[in-house]
C-alpha cells in the first residue's frame, strides 16, 4: 500500500521519464477518442502482436493476414523503439492532459485490500508521497481505468466476433471510436 504524507512531490519532474522509455503503452477506445481530438492524424497509433507483451486476453484483437487471424494490442507508436513517440525534449510528455490512462494511474493500480498500490513489477525508480488530493485523483482514475478496460474488452470481443475476418486496422480503429461515442 502507498503511504499518506504530505504531498505530492512531483518525482517525474526529477526523473528521465524512465516508464515513458521502458514500456510499450497500451491504449484503449477512450484513449484514442481523447487523443483523436488534439492531435492531427492517426500515425501515433499502433498494434504489436499480442505474443509479444504481457496483456490481458480480454484487450487482444484480430487482424486477418491472408486469412489467418493474428491477435494485436493497440498501443502508442514509439520513436525509433527508444521511448512514447509523445514524449519530448526534457522528458517532458507533449500530450500530458490527454495522455491515455495507463499512464494517468502508473505506478499505481487498486490493491486486493480495495486501497492504491503500487503495480506489480513496476520499474518507477522513486517512492510516491501523495497528500489526500493527489491520493484521491489516482483513485478515482484507477477506478475510471477498469471501467473503460470492461467496456473495451467487451468491445473487442464484438469486433473479434463479428468484423475481424473482413476488418482491417482502419475498420477497426473507426469502429472503436463510434462505440465510445454511442456510449456517450
Ligand atoms: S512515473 Fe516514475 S518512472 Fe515514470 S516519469 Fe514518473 S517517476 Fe519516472
Ligand atoms: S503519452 Fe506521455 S506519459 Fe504516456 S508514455 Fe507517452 S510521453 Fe509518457
Amino acid at each position: 500500500m502507498v503511504q499518506m504524507e504530505s504531498s505530492l512531490n512531483g518525482p517525474c519532474a526529477e526523473c528521465t521519464a524512465k516508464c515513458c522509455k521502458n514500456y510499450v503503452v497500451a491504449i484503449t477506445a477512450y484513449d484514442l477518442v481523447r487523443l483523436v481530438d488534439k492531435v492531427d492524424s492517426l500515425d501515433w497509433v499502433d498494434v504489436v502482436k499480442a505474443t509479444s507483451v504481457e496483456i490481458p486476453l480480454a484487450h487482444r484483437f484480430f487482424l486477418f493476414n491472408e486469412g489467418f487471424p493474428e491477435e494485436y494490442l493497440l498501443c502508442l507508436k514509439r520513436d525509433n523503439a527508444e521511448s512514447c513517440i509523445f514524449l519530448g525534449k526534457n522528458n517532458y510528455c507533449g500530450v500530458y492532459n490527454f495522455r491515455p490512462m495507463t499512464c494517468r494511474v502508473y505506478p499505481f493500480q487498486k490493491g486486493s485490500d480495495g486501497e492504491l498500490a503500487y503495480k506489480e513489477k513496476y520499474r518507477c525508480p522513486v517512492s510516491w508521497t501523495l497528500d489526500k488530493h493527489a491520493r484521491t485523483q489516482f483513485f478515482e482514475d484507477v477506478e475510471k481505468q477498469k471501467k473503460e478496460l470492461e467496456n473495451y474488452g467487451k468491445w473487442c470481443r464484438e469486433w473479434n466476433a463479428k468484423l475481424a475476418p473482413s476488418g482491417n486496422l482502419k475498420m477497426f480503429l473507426e469502429f472503436m471510436i463510434s462505440k465510445v461515442k454511442e456510449s456517450g
